[in-house]
């Protein structure tokens, strides 16, 4: 299986179902530690890069990650517009036509490093990176058995790594305000990154 066009589009719409249907339990984490706003800035977010979509026919797969993460960056005011922004932009000039999942862990890796180079985080500062890392080596480590079970072992990380941040001291972001009071909380971020990478292992699943 390759990641084409229709599997990217696919990809994006459900990620915004996906935030549609947990954007309360988004909020609830970021009301423990941050402002409450998470859910509602992927919601929105991910609602426009699916009408920004719609005005971009026909396009390979690499331009409709990158026309969703211009959108995400125009849209969305918190920290999250800008990084998944960023990291959507980056997999979309990354990613090859058609891709294999060499070429999409290559992609996810570059959207990782886009994250790291603006937010300036570190595995461990309780933020998206945490689920993000683990995720891009299992994809890369399981790559050679296809997308699927590369995309599954991914979103299985991302999972893991997400609820591995609940005992993390927050050191970015504004759950880093609370100093040891971020203690005991799941991160957003890193909770709306097993989503991301869980959407894919939906869509690519045979
Ligand atoms: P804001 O914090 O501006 O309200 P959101 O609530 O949408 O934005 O997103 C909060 C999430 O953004 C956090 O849970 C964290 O995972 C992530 N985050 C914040 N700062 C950084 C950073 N510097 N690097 C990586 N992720 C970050
Ligand atoms: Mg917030």
């Amino acid at each position: 299986m390759d990641f084409d066009t229709a599997l990217a589009e696919a990809w994006i719409r459900a990620i915004a179902a996906a935030v549609e249907k947990e954007r309360s339990r988004l909020t609830e984490l970021d009301s423990a530690i941050g402002d409450g706003d998470h859910g509602s800035n992927l919601q929105r977010g991910f609602a426009a890069a699916l009408t920004a979509l719609d005005g971009l026919r026909p396009a390979g797969p690499g331009a409709v990650l990158t026309k969703t993460g211009t959108t995400l960056i125009s849209k969305v005011g918190g920290a999250s517009g800008p990084l998944y922004g960023k990291a959507f932009r980056a997999m979309g000039a990354a990613l090859p036509e058609p891709a294999g999942p060499a070429a999409v862990a290559e992609a996810l890796s570059a959207g990782l490093d886009a994250i790291r180079l603006l937010g300036k985080a570190e595995p461990g500062d309780k933020t998206i990176v945490d689920a993000w890392t683990p995720a891009v080596a299992a994809f890369r480590a399981a790559a050679g058995t296809g997308l699927p079970a590369a995309a599954s072992a991914a979103a299985d990380a991302a999972e893991q790594g997400a609820l591995d941040t609940v005992p993390l001291r927050a050191r970015k972001g504004r759950a880093s305000y609370l100093g040891d009071r971020s203690i005991g909380h799941q991160d957003p971020g890193a909770t709306s990154t097993a989503l991301v990478f869980r959407t894919l292992a939906d869509i690519t699943a045979s």
